[in-house]
């Protein structure tokens, strides 16, 4: 049995990954308005692999059969200085999510939920994942600069993600 207060914290993470995820639909519509397809498709994936962490929530919550309560979720940025100003945010909220998980562990961890304390494992490792690659694209943007040529290569390769 889950109790209140990770179940509430639980909850709140899923309305976190549910915001993630519309945050980066929005940089991905960014994106399209200037035929950036490549980097449209990388944070369209993106935007579906938030969606799939605040479900694999949803499903531990139902599997200690706790109570799902979803809540409101913030209507994300919709404009953008730029691509480096695009991935600064992602890796800053990725970091900020970070921050979300590791504060939930340390939760479970005092409440002696091992359970929980497991399940949330994969989380920690996920965002050292979403660190790295919101990371790896921020620096190859910086390196590009205003050259061209650069951006519709990196834009090519983001669009191979699958
Ligand atoms: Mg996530």
């Amino acid at each position: 049995m889950l109790s209140k207060e990770i179940q509430d914290a639980l909850n709140d993470q899923i309305k976190n990954e549910y915001f993630a995820s519309y945050t980066y639909l929005s940089m991905a519509a960014h994106c399209e308005s200037l035929n950036l397809t490549g980097f449209a498709k990388w944070l369209r994936k993106q935007s579906q692999e938030e969606l799939q962490h605040a479900m694999k929530l949803f499903d531990y919550i139902v599997d200690r059969d706790g109570q799902v309560v979803l809540q409101g979720i913030e209507k994300p940025q919709s404009k953008f200085k730029s691509l480096v100003d695009i991935f600064q945010q992602a890796l800053d909220h990725e970091r900020e999510v970070t921050g979300m998980i590791n504060k939930l562990y340390e939760k479970a961890l005092s409440e002696n939920d091992h359970a929980t304390v497991v399940a949330l494992q994969w989380f920690i490792h996920e965002q050292v994942e979403e660190e790295k690659s919101a990371t790896e694209i921020l620096d190859k943007l910086k390196l590009a600069g205003d050259n061209s040529s650069a951006i519709l290569l990196l834009d090519s390769q983001l669009g191979q993600r699958n």
